[in-house]
Protein backbone atom coordinates (compact mmCIF):
# COMPACT_ATOMS: atom_id res chain seq x y z
CA UNK A 1 0.00 0.00 0.00
CA UNK A 2 2.85 2.34 0.34
CA UNK A 3 2.93 3.33 -3.22
CA UNK A 4 -0.60 5.58 -2.47
CA UNK A 5 1.40 7.68 -0.93
CA UNK A 6 1.30 11.06 -3.24
CA UNK A 7 4.81 10.76 -3.68
CA UNK A 8 4.73 10.93 -7.95
CA UNK A 9 6.59 14.59 -8.59
CA UNK A 10 8.09 14.49 -4.96
CA UNK A 11 8.60 17.85 -4.69
CA UNK A 12 9.66 18.81 -8.88
CA UNK A 13 6.67 21.17 -8.98
CA UNK A 14 5.98 22.25 -5.44
CA UNK A 15 7.06 25.59 -5.33
CA UNK A 16 4.59 27.52 -7.10
CA UNK A 17 6.28 31.23 -7.19
CA UNK A 18 3.23 33.28 -8.22
CA UNK A 19 1.87 34.15 -5.12
CA UNK A 20 -1.15 35.78 -6.05
CA UNK A 21 -4.26 33.84 -6.39
CA UNK A 22 -6.16 36.82 -7.78
CA UNK A 23 -9.08 35.90 -9.83
CA UNK A 24 -7.98 37.31 -13.02
CA UNK A 25 -11.57 37.98 -13.82
CA UNK A 26 -11.95 36.12 -17.10
CA UNK A 27 -15.09 37.86 -17.60
CA UNK A 28 -14.85 39.29 -21.29
CA UNK A 29 -15.37 43.31 -21.61
CA UNK A 30 -15.73 43.73 -24.82
CA UNK A 31 -15.14 47.59 -24.58
CA UNK A 32 -11.68 46.81 -23.37
CA UNK A 33 -8.28 47.47 -25.66
CA UNK A 34 -9.56 47.38 -28.85
CA UNK A 35 -7.55 50.00 -30.71
CA UNK A 36 -10.70 51.32 -32.21
CA UNK A 37 -14.33 50.16 -33.00
CA UNK A 38 -13.87 51.00 -36.83
CA UNK A 39 -14.04 48.07 -39.36
CA UNK A 40 -10.80 48.04 -41.24
CA UNK A 41 -9.94 46.46 -44.08
CA UNK A 42 -7.49 43.20 -44.09
CA UNK A 43 -5.94 44.53 -47.34
CA UNK A 44 -2.30 43.12 -47.18
CA UNK A 45 -1.64 46.71 -48.73
CA UNK A 46 -0.08 49.64 -46.56
CA UNK A 47 0.01 52.58 -47.52
CA UNK A 48 -3.76 52.60 -46.27
CA UNK A 49 -3.46 53.88 -43.05
CA UNK A 50 -6.27 56.45 -43.29
CA UNK A 51 -8.80 55.23 -40.54
CA UNK A 52 -5.81 55.03 -38.27
CA UNK A 53 -4.85 58.82 -38.88
CA UNK A 54 -8.09 60.23 -38.56
CA UNK A 55 -8.51 58.75 -35.46
CA UNK A 56 -4.96 59.80 -34.28
CA UNK A 57 -5.19 63.30 -35.40
CA UNK A 58 -1.77 63.06 -36.25
CA UNK A 59 -0.54 61.43 -39.93
CA UNK A 60 1.94 59.47 -40.50
CA UNK A 61 4.62 61.51 -41.75
CA UNK A 62 5.21 58.69 -44.90
CA UNK A 63 3.25 57.17 -47.18
CA UNK A 64 6.04 56.65 -49.84
CA UNK A 65 6.60 53.27 -49.13
CA UNK A 66 7.46 51.21 -52.62
CA UNK A 67 4.47 48.60 -52.11
CA UNK A 68 1.90 50.84 -53.29
CA UNK A 69 1.99 50.39 -56.81
CA UNK A 70 0.22 47.32 -56.74
CA UNK A 71 1.46 46.00 -60.10
CA UNK A 72 5.06 45.97 -59.47
CA UNK A 73 5.00 43.03 -56.77
CA UNK A 74 7.67 43.92 -54.53
CA UNK A 75 10.21 41.77 -53.26
CA UNK A 76 11.85 41.13 -50.14
CA UNK A 77 14.95 42.56 -51.22
CA UNK A 78 13.46 45.66 -51.20
CA UNK A 79 12.34 46.24 -48.18
CA UNK A 80 13.61 48.49 -45.61
CA UNK A 81 12.25 47.47 -42.03
CA UNK A 82 12.82 50.95 -40.28
CA UNK A 83 11.03 52.87 -42.88
CA UNK A 84 8.43 50.13 -42.85
CA UNK A 85 8.07 50.22 -39.26
CA UNK A 86 7.71 53.69 -38.34
CA UNK A 87 4.76 55.53 -40.00
CA UNK A 88 1.37 54.69 -38.76
CA UNK A 89 1.84 57.17 -35.98
CA UNK A 90 4.09 54.66 -33.22
CA UNK A 91 0.87 53.89 -31.88
CA UNK A 92 1.24 52.20 -28.29
CA UNK A 93 -1.86 50.54 -28.61
CA UNK A 94 -4.01 53.07 -27.20
CA UNK A 95 -5.93 54.09 -30.11
CA UNK A 96 -8.54 53.97 -27.32
CA UNK A 97 -10.99 56.11 -29.27
CA UNK A 98 -14.41 54.70 -29.86
CA UNK A 99 -15.06 56.11 -33.28
CA UNK A 100 -18.17 53.77 -33.74
CA UNK A 101 -20.58 56.09 -31.63
CA UNK A 102 -22.02 58.68 -33.42
CA UNK A 103 -21.94 61.15 -29.84
CA UNK A 104 -18.79 62.68 -29.63
CA UNK A 105 -17.66 64.21 -26.55
CA UNK A 106 -17.36 67.51 -28.49
CA UNK A 107 -21.20 67.29 -29.76
CA UNK A 108 -22.52 66.92 -26.25
CA UNK A 109 -20.59 69.47 -24.97
CA UNK A 110 -21.12 72.05 -27.41
CA UNK A 111 -24.88 71.16 -27.82
CA UNK A 112 -25.00 73.41 -25.17
CA UNK A 113 -26.21 76.45 -26.88
CA UNK A 114 -29.87 76.20 -25.84
CA UNK A 115 -31.63 77.97 -22.96
CA UNK A 116 -31.61 75.73 -20.16
CA UNK A 117 -27.85 74.65 -19.58
CA UNK A 118 -27.84 71.16 -20.48
CA UNK A 119 -24.24 69.47 -18.92
CA UNK A 120 -22.14 66.75 -20.43
CA UNK A 121 -24.50 63.54 -19.15
CA UNK A 122 -27.66 65.34 -19.79
CA UNK A 123 -27.94 63.99 -23.54
CA UNK A 124 -26.39 60.62 -22.60
CA UNK A 125 -29.05 60.01 -19.98
CA UNK A 126 -32.48 61.40 -21.16
CA UNK A 127 -31.56 59.43 -24.55
CA UNK A 128 -34.52 56.46 -24.55
CA UNK A 129 -32.65 53.71 -22.52
CA UNK A 130 -32.27 50.41 -24.80
CA UNK A 131 -31.59 48.10 -21.82
CA UNK A 132 -33.90 47.28 -18.77
CA UNK A 133 -31.04 45.46 -17.45
CA UNK A 134 -28.07 44.38 -18.96
CA UNK A 135 -26.12 42.30 -16.56
CA UNK A 136 -28.64 39.90 -17.55
CA UNK A 137 -26.15 39.67 -20.86
CA UNK A 138 -23.08 39.38 -19.04
CA UNK A 139 -20.92 36.13 -18.49
CA UNK A 140 -21.69 36.17 -15.13
CA UNK A 141 -25.09 36.58 -15.01
CA UNK A 142 -26.09 32.59 -13.75
CA UNK A 143 -29.35 31.77 -15.74
CA UNK A 144 -32.07 30.28 -13.75
CA UNK A 145 -32.81 28.20 -16.74
CA UNK A 146 -30.88 26.60 -19.13
CA UNK A 147 -33.34 26.22 -22.14
CA UNK A 148 -31.58 23.06 -24.44
CA UNK A 149 -29.65 21.46 -21.92
CA UNK A 150 -32.33 19.49 -19.49
CA UNK A 151 -30.38 16.24 -21.16
CA UNK A 152 -27.03 16.74 -20.02
CA UNK A 153 -28.24 18.60 -16.93
CA UNK A 154 -30.15 15.20 -15.99
CA UNK A 155 -27.22 13.01 -17.21
CA UNK A 156 -25.33 14.46 -14.54
CA UNK A 157 -27.90 14.89 -11.75
CA UNK A 158 -28.61 10.94 -12.19
CA UNK A 159 -24.43 10.14 -11.39
CA UNK A 160 -24.37 12.48 -8.71
CA UNK A 161 -27.74 11.73 -6.89
CA UNK A 162 -25.56 8.78 -5.09
CA UNK A 163 -23.61 11.59 -3.42
CA UNK A 164 -27.02 12.21 -1.47
CA UNK A 165 -27.28 8.61 -0.46
CA UNK A 166 -24.00 8.52 1.14
CA UNK A 167 -22.57 6.82 -1.72
CA UNK A 168 -19.50 7.57 -3.90
CA UNK A 169 -20.74 8.90 -7.52
CA UNK A 170 -18.70 8.16 -10.38
CA UNK A 171 -15.89 10.81 -11.65
CA UNK A 172 -17.68 12.80 -14.51
CA UNK A 173 -15.54 14.00 -17.40
CA UNK A 174 -17.50 16.99 -19.58
CA UNK A 175 -16.61 18.07 -22.91
CA UNK A 176 -17.79 20.69 -25.40
CA UNK A 177 -16.74 23.47 -26.88
CA UNK A 178 -16.50 26.58 -25.32
CA UNK A 179 -19.91 28.42 -24.96
CA UNK A 180 -21.84 24.83 -24.55
CA UNK A 181 -23.48 25.87 -21.61
CA UNK A 182 -20.94 23.20 -19.65
CA UNK A 183 -20.17 26.13 -16.50
CA UNK A 184 -23.77 27.25 -16.23
CA UNK A 185 -24.95 23.87 -16.50
CA UNK A 186 -22.29 22.80 -13.71
CA UNK A 187 -23.08 25.23 -11.15
CA UNK A 188 -26.92 25.27 -11.58
CA UNK A 189 -26.04 21.36 -10.77
CA UNK A 190 -23.90 21.98 -7.84
CA UNK A 191 -26.04 24.77 -6.21
CA UNK A 192 -29.70 21.97 -6.59
CA UNK A 193 -27.39 18.91 -5.47
CA UNK A 194 -26.17 21.55 -2.43
CA UNK A 195 -29.19 22.89 -1.49
CA UNK A 196 -30.71 18.67 -1.78
CA UNK A 197 -28.13 17.88 0.24
CA UNK A 198 -29.34 20.51 3.14
CA UNK A 199 -32.71 19.81 3.07
CA UNK A 200 -32.46 16.14 3.86
CA UNK A 201 -29.52 17.03 5.93
CA UNK A 202 -26.81 14.43 4.16
CA UNK A 203 -23.56 15.82 4.39
CA UNK A 204 -22.89 15.96 0.91
CA UNK A 205 -20.31 19.08 -0.67
CA UNK A 206 -19.23 20.42 -3.69
CA UNK A 207 -16.38 22.64 -4.15
CA UNK A 208 -15.78 24.25 -7.79
CA UNK A 209 -12.41 25.23 -8.70
CA UNK A 210 -11.58 27.26 -12.21
CA UNK A 211 -8.49 25.39 -13.34
CA UNK A 212 -7.98 28.87 -15.54
CA UNK A 213 -7.00 30.74 -12.59
CA UNK A 214 -6.28 28.00 -9.93
CA UNK A 215 -3.62 26.52 -12.08
CA UNK A 216 -1.10 24.71 -10.58
CA UNK A 217 -0.89 21.12 -8.27
CA UNK A 218 -0.01 23.18 -5.22
CA UNK A 219 -3.05 25.96 -6.09
CA UNK A 220 -5.68 23.14 -6.35
CA UNK A 221 -4.88 21.15 -3.40
CA UNK A 222 -4.22 24.35 -1.02
CA UNK A 223 -7.50 25.75 -2.36
CA UNK A 224 -9.59 22.99 -1.71
CA UNK A 225 -7.59 22.23 1.99
CA UNK A 226 -7.76 25.87 3.14
CA UNK A 227 -11.67 25.51 1.90
CA UNK A 228 -12.34 22.44 4.35
CA UNK A 229 -10.03 23.56 6.75
CA UNK A 230 -13.26 26.63 7.43
CA UNK A 231 -15.83 24.35 7.08
CA UNK A 232 -13.67 22.03 9.98
CA UNK A 233 -13.64 25.07 12.21
CA UNK A 234 -17.35 25.92 11.81
CA UNK A 235 -18.25 22.24 12.67
CA UNK A 236 -15.94 22.48 15.38
CA UNK A 237 -17.02 25.59 16.68
CA UNK A 238 -20.71 24.76 16.69
CA UNK A 239 -19.96 21.41 18.58
CA UNK A 240 -17.85 23.03 21.42
CA UNK A 241 -20.43 25.60 22.02
CA UNK A 242 -23.04 22.86 22.09
CA UNK A 243 -20.18 21.07 24.55
CA UNK A 244 -19.49 23.81 26.89
CA UNK A 245 -23.20 24.77 27.49
CA UNK A 246 -23.80 20.78 28.01
CA UNK A 247 -20.82 20.52 30.47
CA UNK A 248 -22.75 23.73 32.59
CA UNK A 249 -25.72 21.77 32.89
CA UNK A 250 -24.03 18.91 33.50
CA UNK A 251 -22.79 19.92 36.47
CA UNK A 252 -25.96 20.91 38.57
CA UNK A 253 -27.76 18.47 36.72
CA UNK A 254 -25.95 15.11 35.96
CA UNK A 255 -28.45 13.24 34.92
CA UNK A 256 -28.72 15.02 31.50
CA UNK A 257 -25.73 12.68 30.36
CA UNK A 258 -28.10 9.95 30.56
CA UNK A 259 -29.08 11.09 27.24
CA UNK A 260 -25.78 11.60 25.66
CA UNK A 261 -22.48 9.19 24.43
CA UNK A 262 -21.27 10.52 27.63
CA UNK A 263 -20.54 8.74 30.90
CA UNK A 264 -19.31 11.02 32.97
CA UNK A 265 -18.49 15.16 32.84
CA UNK A 266 -14.60 14.01 32.39
CA UNK A 267 -15.70 12.26 28.91
CA UNK A 268 -17.23 16.25 28.00
CA UNK A 269 -14.25 17.11 29.40
CA UNK A 270 -11.77 15.37 27.41
CA UNK A 271 -14.14 15.56 24.73
CA UNK A 272 -14.11 19.45 24.65
CA UNK A 273 -9.95 19.61 25.36
CA UNK A 274 -9.87 17.08 22.02
CA UNK A 275 -11.51 19.43 19.54
CA UNK A 276 -9.51 22.08 20.94
CA UNK A 277 -6.44 20.13 19.90
CA UNK A 278 -7.86 19.16 16.41
CA UNK A 279 -8.25 23.38 16.11
CA UNK A 280 -4.68 24.21 17.31
CA UNK A 281 -3.68 21.48 14.49
CA UNK A 282 -5.56 22.59 11.58
CA UNK A 283 -3.02 25.12 9.68
CA UNK A 284 -3.94 26.93 7.04
CA UNK A 285 -2.36 26.26 3.67
CA UNK A 286 -0.26 29.70 2.67
CA UNK A 287 -0.46 30.63 -1.13
CA UNK A 288 2.96 29.31 -1.63
CA UNK A 289 6.12 27.66 0.04
CA UNK A 290 4.88 24.24 1.80
CA UNK A 291 6.37 20.97 0.19
CA UNK A 292 3.50 19.79 -2.13
CA UNK A 293 3.36 16.79 -0.07
CA UNK A 294 2.32 18.85 2.93
CA UNK A 295 0.09 20.67 0.87
CA UNK A 296 -1.88 17.30 0.24
CA UNK A 297 -1.56 15.92 3.36
CA UNK A 298 -3.17 18.83 5.16
CA UNK A 299 -6.19 18.59 2.73
CA UNK A 300 -6.47 14.77 2.78
CA UNK A 301 -6.61 15.35 6.96
CA UNK A 302 -9.25 18.32 6.45
CA UNK A 303 -11.37 16.16 4.55
CA UNK A 304 -11.52 13.50 6.49
CA UNK A 305 -12.10 15.08 9.33
CA UNK A 306 -15.60 14.42 9.40
CA UNK A 307 -17.94 11.89 7.09
CA UNK A 308 -18.86 13.41 3.85
CA UNK A 309 -19.03 12.97 0.27
CA UNK A 310 -16.99 15.86 -1.58
CA UNK A 311 -17.89 16.45 -5.33
CA UNK A 312 -14.51 18.67 -6.52
CA UNK A 313 -15.67 20.41 -9.92
CA UNK A 314 -12.80 21.00 -11.77
CA UNK A 315 -13.55 23.51 -14.49
CA UNK A 316 -11.06 24.16 -17.32
CA UNK A 317 -9.23 20.93 -16.27
CA UNK A 318 -7.80 21.30 -19.47
CA UNK A 319 -5.78 24.06 -18.75
CA UNK A 320 -4.71 22.92 -15.55
CA UNK A 321 -2.92 19.59 -17.23
CA UNK A 322 -1.32 21.61 -19.89
CA UNK A 323 0.13 23.91 -17.26
CA UNK A 324 0.67 22.00 -14.80
CA UNK A 325 0.81 18.01 -16.15
CA UNK A 326 -1.95 15.44 -14.70
CA UNK A 327 0.03 14.61 -11.10
CA UNK A 328 -2.62 16.71 -8.92
CA UNK A 329 -5.45 14.50 -10.83
CA UNK A 330 -3.47 11.35 -10.26
CA UNK A 331 -3.56 12.19 -6.53
CA UNK A 332 -6.97 13.07 -6.41
CA UNK A 333 -8.02 10.14 -7.78
CA UNK A 334 -6.30 7.74 -5.91
CA UNK A 335 -7.49 9.37 -2.75
CA UNK A 336 -10.41 7.14 -1.85
CA UNK A 337 -8.74 4.05 -1.34
CA UNK A 338 -7.46 5.93 1.80
CA UNK A 339 -9.60 8.46 2.96
CA UNK A 340 -11.70 6.68 5.94
CA UNK A 341 -14.52 8.72 7.06
CA UNK A 342 -15.11 10.94 3.34
CA UNK A 343 -15.18 10.12 -0.36
CA UNK A 344 -14.35 12.22 -3.19
CA UNK A 345 -15.38 12.45 -6.72
CA UNK A 346 -13.96 14.45 -9.59
CA UNK A 347 -16.09 15.93 -12.22
CA UNK A 348 -13.78 17.14 -14.83
CA UNK A 349 -14.70 19.94 -17.21
CA UNK A 350 -12.89 20.24 -20.68
CA UNK A 351 -13.11 22.39 -23.71
CA UNK A 352 -10.60 20.86 -25.46
CA UNK A 353 -11.88 17.15 -26.71
CA UNK A 354 -8.81 15.64 -26.72
CA UNK A 355 -7.08 16.33 -23.50
CA UNK A 356 -6.94 13.39 -21.85
CA UNK A 357 -4.77 12.05 -24.72
CA UNK A 358 -2.19 13.37 -22.39
CA UNK A 359 -3.09 11.61 -19.93
CA UNK A 360 -1.40 8.63 -17.67
CA UNK A 361 -3.65 5.87 -18.52
CA UNK A 362 -4.70 5.32 -15.15
CA UNK A 363 -6.03 8.61 -14.36
CA UNK A 364 -7.66 9.31 -17.81
CA UNK A 365 -9.77 5.73 -17.14
CA UNK A 366 -10.64 6.77 -13.63
CA UNK A 367 -11.25 10.31 -14.23
CA UNK A 368 -13.54 9.06 -17.75
CA UNK A 369 -15.87 6.63 -15.94
CA UNK A 370 -18.93 8.67 -16.62
CA UNK A 371 -18.73 10.77 -19.61
CA UNK A 372 -20.95 13.76 -20.99
CA UNK A 373 -21.09 15.61 -24.13
CA UNK A 374 -22.31 18.94 -24.48
CA UNK A 375 -22.71 19.40 -28.66
CA UNK A 376 -23.03 22.59 -30.10
CA UNK A 377 -26.02 24.54 -30.12
CA UNK A 378 -27.56 25.43 -33.53
CA UNK A 379 -29.16 28.80 -34.83
CA UNK A 380 -32.92 27.70 -33.12
CA UNK A 381 -31.05 26.83 -29.93
CA UNK A 382 -29.30 29.88 -29.54
CA UNK A 383 -32.85 32.22 -30.53
CA UNK A 384 -33.86 30.31 -27.41
CA UNK A 385 -31.41 31.33 -25.25
CA UNK A 386 -31.14 34.39 -26.42
CA UNK A 387 -34.70 35.08 -26.47
CA UNK A 388 -35.34 34.14 -22.76
CA UNK A 389 -32.04 36.70 -21.54
CA UNK A 390 -33.49 38.82 -24.39
CA UNK A 391 -37.24 39.46 -22.54
CA UNK A 392 -35.41 40.68 -19.00
CA UNK A 393 -32.73 42.77 -20.16
CA UNK A 394 -33.95 45.06 -23.48
CA UNK A 395 -36.66 47.58 -22.60
CA UNK A 396 -39.70 45.92 -24.70
CA UNK A 397 -39.92 47.06 -28.24
CA UNK A 398 -36.36 47.89 -28.28
CA UNK A 399 -35.15 44.91 -30.34
CA UNK A 400 -35.93 44.82 -33.75
CA UNK A 401 -37.39 41.50 -35.17
CA UNK A 402 -33.66 40.51 -36.86
CA UNK A 403 -31.48 41.01 -34.21
CA UNK A 404 -31.86 37.80 -32.26
CA UNK A 405 -31.99 35.95 -35.02
CA UNK A 406 -29.05 37.41 -36.65
CA UNK A 407 -27.32 37.13 -33.56
CA UNK A 408 -27.91 33.51 -32.55
CA UNK A 409 -26.70 33.07 -36.70
CA UNK A 410 -23.30 34.78 -36.00
CA UNK A 411 -22.65 32.52 -32.94
CA UNK A 412 -23.95 29.54 -35.00
CA UNK A 413 -21.23 30.23 -37.63
CA UNK A 414 -19.10 29.90 -34.16
CA UNK A 415 -18.97 26.41 -33.57
CA UNK A 416 -22.26 27.56 -31.92
CA UNK A 417 -21.08 29.53 -28.97
CA UNK A 418 -23.69 30.40 -26.51
CA UNK A 419 -21.37 33.47 -24.84
CA UNK A 420 -20.73 34.89 -28.28
CA UNK A 421 -24.24 35.23 -28.96
CA UNK A 422 -24.86 36.82 -25.64
CA UNK A 423 -21.93 39.24 -26.24
CA UNK A 424 -23.15 40.25 -29.99
CA UNK A 425 -26.49 40.53 -28.37
CA UNK A 426 -25.23 43.37 -25.52
CA UNK A 427 -22.62 44.65 -28.14
CA UNK A 428 -25.06 45.05 -30.30
CA UNK A 429 -27.64 47.08 -27.85
CA UNK A 430 -24.84 49.19 -26.27
CA UNK A 431 -23.71 50.35 -29.86
CA UNK A 432 -27.10 51.22 -30.50
CA UNK A 433 -27.06 52.93 -26.94
CA UNK A 434 -24.12 54.77 -27.96
CA UNK A 435 -25.40 56.19 -31.00
CA UNK A 436 -29.13 56.93 -29.35
CA UNK A 437 -31.07 54.81 -31.60
CA UNK A 438 -34.47 54.18 -30.49
CA UNK A 439 -34.08 50.77 -31.45
CA UNK A 440 -31.01 48.11 -31.73
CA UNK A 441 -30.93 47.19 -35.90
CA UNK A 442 -29.37 44.78 -37.97
CA UNK A 443 -26.64 46.87 -38.75
CA UNK A 444 -25.88 47.16 -34.77
CA UNK A 445 -25.49 43.43 -34.70
CA UNK A 446 -23.23 43.49 -37.63
CA UNK A 447 -20.82 46.45 -36.36
CA UNK A 448 -21.15 44.49 -32.69
CA UNK A 449 -19.61 41.49 -35.09
CA UNK A 450 -16.90 43.33 -36.64
CA UNK A 451 -15.78 44.94 -32.89
CA UNK A 452 -15.67 41.28 -31.51
CA UNK A 453 -13.92 39.63 -34.16
CA UNK A 454 -11.73 42.85 -33.71
CA UNK A 455 -11.09 42.65 -29.75
CA UNK A 456 -10.05 38.50 -30.33
CA UNK A 457 -7.70 39.26 -32.50
CA UNK A 458 -6.07 42.10 -30.28
CA UNK A 459 -6.16 39.85 -27.21
CA UNK A 460 -4.83 37.21 -28.93
CA UNK A 461 -1.87 39.22 -30.50
CA UNK A 462 -1.17 40.56 -27.74
CA UNK A 463 -0.80 37.68 -25.02
CA UNK A 464 2.04 36.06 -27.68
CA UNK A 465 5.22 35.03 -26.49
CA UNK A 466 7.26 37.65 -27.76
CA UNK A 467 9.19 35.32 -30.23
CA UNK A 468 5.71 34.88 -31.96
CA UNK A 469 5.42 38.58 -31.84
CA UNK A 470 8.52 38.54 -33.89
CA UNK A 471 7.71 36.19 -36.46
CA UNK A 472 4.41 38.10 -36.87
CA UNK A 473 5.93 41.06 -37.20
CA UNK A 474 8.23 40.12 -39.88
CA UNK A 475 5.25 38.82 -41.86
CA UNK A 476 3.59 41.98 -41.63
CA UNK A 477 6.29 43.93 -42.59
CA UNK A 478 6.68 41.78 -46.20
CA UNK A 479 3.05 42.46 -46.57
CA UNK A 480 3.38 46.24 -45.86
CA UNK A 481 5.84 46.26 -48.60
CA UNK A 482 3.81 44.51 -50.73
CA UNK A 483 5.12 41.27 -50.99
CA UNK A 484 3.42 38.34 -52.33
CA UNK A 485 3.15 35.02 -52.00
CA UNK A 486 5.72 35.03 -48.77
CA UNK A 487 7.47 31.96 -48.13
CA UNK A 488 9.21 31.10 -44.76
CA UNK A 489 12.63 31.79 -46.15
CA UNK A 490 11.62 35.44 -46.31
CA UNK A 491 10.02 35.61 -42.70
CA UNK A 492 12.91 33.69 -41.53
CA UNK A 493 14.94 36.79 -43.09
CA UNK A 494 13.15 39.69 -41.74
CA UNK A 495 12.78 37.69 -38.25
CA UNK A 496 16.42 37.23 -38.20
CA UNK A 497 17.05 40.63 -38.39
CA UNK A 498 14.47 41.69 -36.29
CA UNK A 499 15.71 39.69 -33.05
CA UNK A 500 18.91 41.54 -34.07
CA UNK A 501 17.70 44.73 -33.77
CA UNK A 502 15.81 43.66 -30.20
CA UNK A 503 18.91 41.80 -28.99
CA UNK A 504 16.34 38.77 -28.69
CA UNK A 505 17.66 35.15 -29.83
CA UNK A 506 17.50 34.03 -32.47
CA UNK A 507 15.61 30.65 -33.31
CA UNK A 508 16.11 28.14 -35.75
CA UNK A 509 14.39 28.36 -39.24
CA UNK A 510 12.50 24.70 -38.10
CA UNK A 511 10.93 26.52 -35.00
CA UNK A 512 10.46 29.74 -36.95
CA UNK A 513 8.32 27.22 -39.24
CA UNK A 514 6.18 25.98 -36.35
CA UNK A 515 5.57 29.01 -35.10
CA UNK A 516 4.17 30.23 -38.06
CA UNK A 517 1.97 26.79 -37.53
CA UNK A 518 0.75 28.32 -34.47
CA UNK A 519 -0.60 31.25 -35.88
CA UNK A 520 -1.86 29.88 -38.56
CA UNK A 521 -4.13 27.82 -35.88
CA UNK A 522 -4.86 30.65 -34.15
CA UNK A 523 -6.25 32.04 -37.16
CA UNK A 524 -3.89 35.09 -37.63
CA UNK A 525 -1.82 34.28 -40.64
CA UNK A 526 -3.13 31.80 -43.37
CA UNK A 527 -0.76 29.11 -44.11
CA UNK A 528 -1.39 27.11 -47.59
CA UNK A 529 1.49 24.80 -48.31
CA UNK A 530 2.10 24.62 -52.53
CA UNK A 531 3.55 22.59 -54.25
CA UNK A 532 6.97 24.04 -56.39
CA UNK A 533 6.64 20.83 -58.49
CA UNK A 534 10.45 19.22 -58.40
CA UNK A 535 11.74 22.00 -56.01
CA UNK A 536 9.69 20.72 -53.54
CA UNK A 537 6.81 22.34 -51.44
CA UNK A 538 6.65 25.59 -49.72
CA UNK A 539 4.25 27.77 -47.38
CA UNK A 540 2.51 30.83 -48.60
CA UNK A 541 1.66 32.43 -45.96
CA UNK A 542 -0.43 35.31 -45.69
CA UNK A 543 -1.89 37.77 -42.95
CA UNK A 544 -5.66 36.85 -41.79
CA UNK A 545 -6.07 39.89 -39.51
CA UNK A 546 -6.15 43.66 -40.12
CA UNK A 547 -3.20 44.56 -40.89
CA UNK A 548 -2.61 48.25 -38.83
CA UNK A 549 -4.57 47.23 -35.65
CA UNK A 550 -2.27 44.31 -35.39
CA UNK A 551 0.73 45.92 -36.11
CA UNK A 552 -0.20 48.90 -33.47
CA UNK A 553 -0.77 45.87 -30.95
CA UNK A 554 2.50 44.48 -31.72
CA UNK A 555 4.26 47.77 -31.36
CA UNK A 556 2.31 48.19 -27.74
CA UNK A 557 4.97 45.16 -26.25
CA UNK A 558 7.52 46.84 -25.17
CA UNK A 559 10.27 44.77 -26.45
CA UNK A 560 9.49 45.20 -29.69
CA UNK A 561 8.48 49.35 -29.40
CA UNK A 562 12.03 49.00 -29.19
CA UNK A 563 12.17 48.43 -33.09
CA UNK A 564 11.03 51.34 -33.49
CA UNK A 565 14.10 53.05 -32.02
CA UNK A 566 17.00 50.44 -33.18
CA UNK A 567 19.31 51.35 -35.43
CA UNK A 568 17.98 51.50 -38.58
CA UNK A 569 19.76 48.83 -41.06
CA UNK A 570 19.39 49.73 -44.41
CA UNK A 571 17.64 46.54 -46.35
CA UNK A 572 17.19 42.96 -45.67
CA UNK A 573 19.21 41.29 -47.84
CA UNK A 574 18.15 37.72 -47.96
CA UNK A 575 21.41 35.51 -48.18
CA UNK A 576 20.40 31.84 -48.58
P1 LIG B 1 -18.91 26.93 -21.33
O1 LIG B 1 -18.58 26.72 -19.88
O2 LIG B 1 -19.34 25.70 -22.02
O3 LIG B 1 -17.82 27.64 -22.06
P2 LIG B 1 -20.90 28.68 -20.24
O4 LIG B 1 -21.65 27.76 -19.38
O5 LIG B 1 -19.96 29.61 -19.58
O6 LIG B 1 -20.15 27.90 -21.41
O7 LIG B 1 -21.93 29.51 -21.12
C1 LIG B 1 -21.58 30.70 -21.80
C2 LIG B 1 -22.66 31.72 -21.63
O8 LIG B 1 -23.85 31.28 -22.27
C3 LIG B 1 -23.03 31.98 -20.19
O9 LIG B 1 -23.35 33.33 -20.05
C4 LIG B 1 -24.25 31.11 -19.97
O10 LIG B 1 -25.07 31.68 -19.00
C5 LIG B 1 -24.90 31.13 -21.34
N1 LIG B 1 -25.59 29.90 -21.66
C6 LIG B 1 -25.02 28.77 -22.16
N2 LIG B 1 -25.93 27.83 -22.35
C7 LIG B 1 -27.11 28.38 -22.00
C8 LIG B 1 -28.46 27.89 -21.99
N3 LIG B 1 -28.76 26.66 -22.39
N4 LIG B 1 -29.41 28.74 -21.58
C9 LIG B 1 -29.12 29.99 -21.17
N5 LIG B 1 -27.89 30.50 -21.15
C10 LIG B 1 -26.89 29.70 -21.56
MG1 LIG C 1 -16.82 27.21 -18.90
Amino acid sequence: MDDDTPKRDDGTRQINHSDTDDVASTEDDSSSAASGGNTTSGEPVSGDAKSEEELDGEGSPTDENPATDDDEPVTAEDIDIRESIGPSGSTDGETDDDSSTDVSLDEVVLDDGGSDSRGLFDDLLSGEPIFENKEVLRPSYTPHELPHRTEQINQMATILVSALRGETPSNILIYGKTGTGKTASAKFVSQELESTSQKYDVPCEVEYINCEVTDTQYRVLAQLANKFIEKNFDVIENELDRLEDLRTRARDTPDLLADTSFDSLDGVEERIEQLETDCEEMETVPMTGWPTDRVYSTFFDAVDYNERVVVIMLDEIDKLVEKSGDDTLYNLSRMNSELSNSRISIMGISNDLKFTDFLDPRVKSSLGEEEIVFPPYDANQLRDILQHRADVAFKSGALTEDVIPLCAAFAAQEHGDARRALDLLRTAGELAERGQADTVEEAHVRQAQDKIELDRVVEVVRTLPTQSKIVLFAIILLEKNGVRNINTGEVFNIYKRLCEEIDADILTQRRVTDLISELDMLGIVNAVVVSKGRYGRTKEISLSVPIDETEAVLLSDSRLGDIENAQPFVQARFDN
